[in-house]
C-alpha cells in the first residue's frame, strides 16, 4: 500500500469576507466575559486570518458528510452553534462551519467528524522511522493518516496531506474494523508488524477514529503509537492515554513567539500535554524537536528545553533533535546544519538527558543508545537499521535497566 495521489483541486471555499467575519467575531466576543477566552479568539484571529486559508473557520460551501462521519466527540451544541473542546483552538462554529483542523465540521448545529474511517495514507514503517528509538525496536508500525491537521507549521513536512481538507483527497475505506483486520493481516505475514501509528499529519484532526481503533486494536493484542504536536486538551488526552502504548511529540521549540507565528499554537499548552502523557502509567513517551535554521536553533533556547524536561519529566525520556529540510513555505531557509544539531545535542547531555538523538543525519553517535551509567553501547543505529545488544532491557556491561518498552 501507498500514498494515493491527491485528487484535482479542491472545491472553493466561499468562506465570509474577513471585515464580515471579524465584525461576526468581535460581537462573539463581546458576548463572553471569560478574559482568557477572549484572548484565545484574538489570537486565533491573529495567526489564522492572517493566512490564506481565511475561510475555513465560517465556510460556506456546503459539506457534504462521508459514509464513515459521524458525531464527533467532545463538542457542546447550543443553538445552531457548536463549541469543539477537543484542541486548545477551541473553535467556536456556526452552522457550515469547519473547524482550523479541517476535519471537524458544523452539520445543522452538530459537530461531525470527515475524518473518520478514510485513510488518505496508509503504509507499513519501521517504528525507528516514527521516531521511536526506545518502543520495540526493529519493529514495524502499520502507520495511517488521514487530511487535516489543527496547526498551521509553515515548515510542514508533510502539507500536502496536512493542509487539505480530509474529503479532497484520495482515501481508502477502512473503518476501525477493516483497519485492525487489515493490520492481522499484515501481522500474519510479517510478524514484525506489531503496532499502528497514527502519524503523518496530526492524528489530533482524526481523534475519532484513532481513539475507537486503539480500543478494538489494544482488544487484540495490537499496540496503539500516536505521533502528534501535542497539542490537545487534557481531558480527550486522557482518554486516548488509556488506550495507547506510546506517544511521540514534536516540541517545536521553546519560544511562545515561534509557536504563534511559525505554527499556530501555543507552546504552554503543548508543554503541559508532555506532562499529562508523562503522568499517565504505561504510555511510553519521547520528544523530537525539529531544530529549522535562524528560527528555533538558539542555543540558549534549546538550553532551557533541555533543562525543562529534565525537570518535567526527567532524564530517560529520550529527546530527538532533528534535520529541517526546506519545504512548503520555508523553502528559503537551508537544512539545519550538522553542527547546530551537534552542539543541541552536546547542550541536552549537559543538562543531563540521558537518551538524546539527532535524527534525519548521518553521525558518528547521534542515531545511538548509550547506557547512561558507564556508556556502554546499547543500541547502534545506522538509518533504520538496528543492532540491539540490550539484554532483558538492560545495559550488556552494567546491568543498569535502559527506559524503554524494549519487548
Ligand atoms: S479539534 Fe478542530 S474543530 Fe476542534 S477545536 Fe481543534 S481545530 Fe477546532
Ligand atoms: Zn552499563
Amino acid at each position: 500500500m501507498s500514498k494515493p495521489d491527491k485528487s484535482e483541486g479542491n472545491p472553493p471555499e466561499q468562506g465570509v469576507s474577513r471585515r464580515d467575519f471579524l465584525k461576526k467575531g468581535a460581537l462573539a466576543v463581546a458576548s463572553l466575559t471569560a478574559a482568557g477566552y477572549i484572548l484565545k479568539q484574538d489570537f486565533i484571529k491573529k495567526v489564522f486570518l492572517e493566512s490564506p486559508n481565511d475561510s475555513i473557520f465560517t465556510s460556506k460551501t456546503q459539506i457534504t458528510l462521508g459514509k464513515w462521519s459521524r458525531k464527533a466527540l467532545y463538542h457542546t451544541s447550543r443553538g445552531g452553534l457548536v463549541e469543539c473542546s477537543l484542541c486548545p483552538n477551541e473553535c467556536r462554529l456556526d452552522v457550515g462551519g469547519r473547524g482550523i483542523c479541517r476535519s471537524r465540521v458544523n452539520v445543522n448545529g452538530v459537530l461531525y467528524t470527515l475524518s473518520y474511517g478514510n485513510p488518505c495514507s496508509v503504509n507499513i514503517d519501521p517504528i525507528e522511522k516514527k521516531p521511536l528509538y526506545h518502543f520495540l525496536p526493529e519493529t514495524k508500525a502499520f502507520s495511517i493518516a488521514t487530511g487535516g491537521c489543527n496547526l498551521r507549521c509553515k515548515f510542514c513536512q508533510n502539507w500536502e496531506i496536512a493542509q487539505t481538507n480530509p474529503e479532497d483527497l484520495k482515501t481508502y475505506e477502512m473503518p476501525p474494523e477493516k483497519l485492525v483486520e487489515n493490520v492481522l493481516t499484515a501481522k500474519s505475514r510479517d510478524s514484525l508488524v506489531k503496532s499502528i501509528a497514527y502519524t503523518y499529519s496530526e492524528p489530533t484532526a482524526f481523534y475519532d477514529y484513532m481513539l475507537d481503533s486503539s480500543k478494538l486494536a489494544k482488544s487484540k493484542g495490537i499496540r496503539n503509537t500516536v505521533i502528534t504536536a501535542g497539542y490537545i486538551n487534557e481531558e480527550p488526552l486522557k482518554e486516548l492515554c488509556s488506550h495507547v502504548h506510546a506517544i511521540k511529540v514534536d516540541l517545536k521549540g521553546f519560544n511562545e513567539s515561534f509557536y504563534r507565528d511559525v505554527c499556530g499554537a501555543e507552546l504552554s499548552e503543548v508543554l503541559k500535554a508532555i506532562k499529562t502523557i508523562h503522568g499517565e502509567k504505561g504510555v511510553w513517551l519521547e520528544i523530537v524537536n525539529l531544530v529549522v535554521p535562524t528560527l528555533n536553533d538558539d542555543l540558549g533556547e534549546i538550553q532551557s528545553m533541555c533543562e525543562w524536561v529534565y525537570e518535567n519529566v526527567g532524564p530517560d525520556v529520550p529527546l530527538h533533535f532533528s534535520r529541517f529540510h526546506p519545504d512548503y513555505k520555508l523553502k528559503n531557509l537551508p537544512p539545519t546544519p550538522a553542527q547546530t544539531l551537534i552542539k543541541a545535542r552536546e547542550k541536552a547531555v549537559e543538562a543531563g538527558l540521558h537518551y538524546v538523538y539527532v535524527g534525519n543525519l548521518a553521525t558518528e553517535k547521534g542515531g545511538n543508545t548509550y547506557c547512561p551509567r558507564d556508556g556502554t553501547l546499547c543500541v547502534e543505529r545506522k538509518g533504520y537499521i538496528v543492532k540491539n545488544h540490550l539484554k532483558d532491557g538492560k545495559c550488556p556491561t552494567c546491568g543498569t535497566k535502559i527506559s524503554g518498552i524494549w519487548i
